[in-house]
């Protein structure tokens, strides 16, 4: 691999007929504005980084690469907020056709591939990065496997203090314990 050239795409649009021939190499910094993750439980984006390795082979880019990011979140128990951090490959290939090309290239496009038309520079890395972000997150975030939550009936974060507030005994458990005793002749 030839020499490495280094630029910076700070606006998160990858200006196509800027890249040198050959392979180079950009670190692109996505902000909360660029990413808008549009999720109540995400509470800000703390850093955000595409590291890609870009081929240029005239009308075709073949990119690769990785997004380095950290989220604060809200914990779905006990609604602290904490950081999360995760690193997801990323790779897919931008083509530049004609525009009597792009129809026929379009029923075989996948979320890998992506069609401009010749001429247009700017491809906009933001919805990429946004998507594949939102599909490697859990459905629920947790500050901890364990995390005890919160009483439903004081509101108390449990993990950090305890109260003495009785449990609704609706619970289906409890039920069934109340059976068993019936069962075994107690009252
Ligand atoms: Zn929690
Ligand atoms: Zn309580």
């Amino acid at each position: 691999m030839g020499e490495w050239q280094y630029s910076q795409v700070l606006t998160g649009i990858l200006t196509l007929n800027r890249l040198p021939a050959g392979t180079s190499k950009s670190t692109v910094d996505l902000t909360d504005e660029d990413l808008e993750l549009g999720s109540a439980e995400i509470l800000g984006v703390r850093r955000c980084v595409l590291t890609l390795v870009i081929e240029n082979h005239e009308n075709e880019f073949i990119v690769r690469g990785e997004c380095d990011f950290s989220l604060t979140v809200e914990c779905s128990r006990c609604l602290d907020a904490f950081e999360m951090s995760d690193s997801l490959d990323i790779a897919f290939v931008v083509k530049l056709l004609r525009a009597s090309e792009i129809s026929a290239a379009g029923e075989d496009s996948s979320e890998d591939f992506y069609v401009m038309p010749i001429g247009a520079d700017d491809f906009d890395l933001r919805p990429i990065a946004r998507e594949r972000l939102l599909l490697s997150l859990p459905l629920k975030f947790l500050c901890k496997e364990e995390c005890r939550g919160l009483c439903p009936v004081c509101g108390i974060n449990k993990n950090s203090g305890t109260c003495d507030c009785r449990q609704e005994t609706s619970d289906e458990r409890w039920a069934e314990l109340a059976k068993l005793r019936d069962q075994m002749g107690g009252n």
